[in-house]
């Protein structure tokens, strides 16, 4: 048995874990759970699965989860701080890691997990944008496995040879026959309403992605195509591809989850329900096909498939995403830092929804150049670049 840490317990990808650990109970030993307030779903958690430690990234809900469990008289272990949490992570009591807290907060326990050679289930694709280059060596020197579980790069995972699949992050597609990735992705709640109604969009409606059920700021993105835009950058990393060896399309219907197009004319495709279980089981799984709870997909019950190019017009995150990307690794950890804060500004009805765009741009292009050189100086990035976009938010663009 593997002994494993879910790190964003409480959250979408979180919960499909869990359904997969109850599936294959023999599989995987629940030995660390994270979160950061939601006290009484970890409780819940605890209960069930009585993991040996938890940690909570805020200290209000550690101490109020601490009492509650002492009252439920369960022996789980609380973890105090931010510094035991890494340490944990790195000891031989984890084996494997399932990240999947939400944004750039996930950043340094994923990084621990990789430096320390664990097995690293990456759902936090927000981590791999903001660190790239540094993940990467992280994993050839520590000798770490990466799984991606995000959709699409786990659909093109499943669609290459198995020496690419044991170079991720460094491996070579052209020697492989591969021509380009071809990342599919829904369009989102917004793809046929006329961009003039866009400041009119609410959180509910952004909310709504017409196929998937996710987090609150994947389903942000999903509208925006920021996801898209997010997974671009990701797919660059975990493939060490070219930018011209991604390419975006739209396909409404979330039944391929990518594909991959060799020399020869071959597209290989992966398709499914859009569930995360998918994905998520082929991992834990360790490739092997165990049960996912996912019902097989009905062929004769699909729409038809179609495919567009996406609309710059009508998608900017996107194209600011993919300019990120070829800019190189400062733009991106803005384009993230900048997300982020609007996404959150967008949720609470600070801004409109065009805005969000217009704010990463803002900032992107007020930045002055810089080399990345270090993590520490990655986070100073980050930091001044929400601190600016705070600025702009309460300077310009509050509604
Ligand atoms: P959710 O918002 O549903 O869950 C986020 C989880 O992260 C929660 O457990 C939350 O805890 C925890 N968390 C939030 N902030 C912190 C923090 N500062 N420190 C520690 N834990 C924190 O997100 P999703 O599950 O939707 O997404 C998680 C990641 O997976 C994202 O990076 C997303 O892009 C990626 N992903 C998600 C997919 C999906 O279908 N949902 C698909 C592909 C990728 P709490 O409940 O206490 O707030
Ligand atoms: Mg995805």
């Amino acid at each position: 048995m593997k002994k494993l840490a879910i790190l964003g317990a409480t959250g979408s990808i979180g919960a499909s874990t869990l359904s997969i650990c109850r599936l294959q109970p023999e599989l995987y030993d629940i030995v660390l759970l994270s979160a950061a307030t939601s006290v009484d779903k970890m409780l819940l958690l605890c209960h069930e699965f009585t993991p040996q430690y938890v940690s909570m990234s805020c200290p209000v809900a550690t101490k109020l989860l601490r009492k509650k469990l002492a009252i439920s008289r369960i022996k789980t272990q609380v973890i105090n701080d931010e510094a035991s949490l890494l340490a944990l992570l790195a000891s031989k009591e984890i084996d494997s890691v399932m990240a999947a807290i939400v944004g750039g907060s996930g950043l340094r326990t994923a990084l621990a997990a990789v430096e320390a050679g664990k097995e690293i289930f990456l759902a936090n694709k927000e981590a791999l944008v903001m660190s790239g280059q540094f993940f990467i060596d992280a994993i050839q020197n520590s000798g770490a496995k990466l799984w991606p579980v995000d959709s699409e790069h786990n659909a093109i995972f499943q669609a290459i040879s198995p020496s690419l699949q044991n170079s991720i992050g460094y491996c070579d597609l052209a020697a492989e026959g591969v021509l380009k990735i071809l990342l599919t992705g829904s369009g989102g709640p917004f793809l046929n309403l006329p961009i003039s109604q866009f400041s009119l969009i609410s959180p509910e409606q952004a909310l709504k992605h017409p196929n998937w059920s996710m987090g609150k700021k994947i389903s942000i993105d999903s509208a925006t195509m920021m996801n898209k835009g997010l997974e671009f950058i990701e797919a660059k990393w975990l493939f060490n591809a070219q930018n011209d060896q991604i390419q975006v399309i739209i396909h409404p219907q979330s039944v391929i989850h990518s594909m991959v197009q060799y020399k020869d004319g071959s597209v290989i495709a992966q398709m499914g329900e859009p569930d995360m279980r998918v994905p998520i089981s082929y991992v834990m799984g360790g490739k092997k096909r165990i049960e996912s709870g996912v019902e097989p997909l009905n062929f004769f019950s699909c729409a038809d498939f179609s495919f567009t190019q996406p609309d710059y017009n009508r998608y900017p995150c996107l194209k600011l995403a993919i300019e990120a990307c070829y800019q190189g690794q400062q733009s991106t950890i803005i384009l993230n830092a900048v997300n982020e804060v609007a996404v959150n500004a967008f949720l609470k009805q600070q801004i409109k929804f065009p805005q969000i765009a217009q704010l990463i741009e803002k900032v992107l292009s007020t930045s002055l150049t810089t080399l990345v050189e270090s993590i520490d100086h990655l986070f100073s990035i980050d930091i001044e670049a929400k601190q600016k976009a705070q600025q702009i938010i309460k300077r310009d663009l509050v509604c």
